[in-house]
């Protein structure tokens, strides 16, 4: 069976072509500056070259028809026609309440998607525009859907509730959701099999930390906490967003700097963070260079960051009464050395030891950085958002004969 995964933002799609088989990779890809002119298709076909191309894409549609195109093309093509795609899996960000695991996109659930777009109205409608135009474009297949928030689902009340007015809940469902639960799922079981045992029986905290970031309690295998809130706003310091602040600097900095809801918001998830901090980058290859060369402003945001980070780790160990297990993803957790080590390094309380020479070490597959003697298993686990969608249409497709 063969699978096409579309991860679609507000002016980008990302997408991949999966051969179910043997869950290989058959093509991947990324349409950058839908609406705009210029806008570039990049598409990397396995075993050949990768290709560019730059032309006007306007909407959604067209952009996945210059996919299917390429995907179909003599040259830089994996298939000879579009029929050979047997399904189409959709990343959406917000599930809210009403999804608690993927599932097949009927008119029902599209509506539900679209009750979402308030509580997720930066995420939710760009995710709409990819579903309507991989609908129109390939009508005869089924298209699924997988919920950055629905692994969380399983959080008890005492950690998705917020201590305001229950009125705000019932009305407007203000409550904690969390995020990445793709991402949290797969590499806390990625880790259980590492490791070779079975994740009921592990208290396992999932740090994914890319661009955003957030932490996971994983107990019996299911989320029992999570880092971020009914936005991805809440929890740790991100590239430009604040994470946890007193909320009361909300109406107090709205007043001195007379500023609008939107600038607020925008302050807090765009120019805040390490960049804000450092005045500099977002990046954290740029902090850590900038503390390697000794520049006071990328040292105190790499700090802050990693004292937020280490923070949320013991509290998630208390929530658990124990950790068995810490794993690192994502752009940061997969690939800096000095963030891992830096974290570990103070955690020694709770019996953490690493292995410094094989916390340098770079591989794409799940790997051990712990000591033997180290009570926490410390691990690095590359992340596979698309691989969970592709396996979960696939799922679901069956489910269906
Ligand atoms: P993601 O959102 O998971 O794609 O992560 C992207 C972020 O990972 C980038 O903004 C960088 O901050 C970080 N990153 C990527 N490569 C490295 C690296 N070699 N060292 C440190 N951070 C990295």
């Amino acid at each position: 069976m063969k699978i096409l995964v579309i991860n679609a933002g507000s002016s980008s799609l990302k997408y991949q072509l999966y051969d179910m088989t043997d869950e290989s990779v058959m093509a991947k890809g990324l349409v950058e500056r839908i609406g705009m002119d210029s806008s570039i298709l990049t598409h990397k076909p396995t075993g050949k070259e990768e290709v560019t191309e730059v032309s006007d894409i306007l909407e959604h549609t067209t952009a996945i028809r210059k996919v299917l195109d390429k995907l179909t093309d003599k040259v830089h093509g994996v298939l000879e026609s579009i029929d050979e795609i047997d399904a189409v899996g959709h990343r959406v960000v917000h599930g809210g309440e009403a999804f608690k695991s993927s599932a097949l996109i009927t008119g029902e659930v599209k509506s539900e998607i679209r009750r979402l777009f308030d509580l997720a109205p930066l995420h939710n409608p760009p995710s709409m525009m990819g579903i309507t135009a991989a609908e129109a474009n390939l009508p005869n297949v089924p298209h699924t859907v997988v919920f950055d928030t629905a692994f969380h689902q399983t959080m008890p009340e005492k950690a998705y509730l917020y201590a305001i007015p229950k009125v705000l809940y019932k009305k407007h469902k203000v409550r904690r959701y969390g995020f990445h639960g793709t991402s949290h799922a797969y590499v806390s079981k990625a880790a259980a099999e590492f490791l070779n045992r079975p994740i009921e029986d592990l208290k396992i905290i999932t740090c994914h930390i890319g661009n955003g970031a957030s932490l996971t309690a994983v107990k019996d295998g299911v989320s029992v906490d999570t880092s971020m809130g009914m936005t991805p706003l809440e929890g740790l310091i991100m590239g430009t967003r604040s994470g946890d602040l007193d909320p009361a600097i909300v109406p107090f900095v709205m007043n001195k700097e007379e500023l609008t809801i939107n600038e607020v918001n925008s302050m807090l998830n765009k120019h805040s963070g390490l960049l804000a901090i450092s005045g500099a980058s977002s990046d954290m290859r740029d902090i850590t260079d900038g503390m390697a060369a000794g520049e006071p402003n990328a040292t105190l945001a790499f700090e802050m960051y990693e004292y937020r980070l280490r923070k949320y780790i013991g509290s998630y160990a208390a929530a658990m009464n124990g950790v068995d297990v810490i794993v690192f993803t994502a752009g940061v957790g997969e690939n800096s050395a000095v963030v891992r080590e830096k974290v570990c390094e103070n955690l020694t309380y709770l019996g953490v030891e690493i292995d410094k020479a094989l916390n340098q070490v770079r591989s794409g597959d799940p790997r051990r950085i712990s000591t033997p003697n180290s009570k926490v298993e410390v691990l690095v686990v590359p992340t596979n958002e698309e691989l969970v969608i592709a396996r979960d249409t696939l799922r679901i497709v069956n489910e269906m004969k």
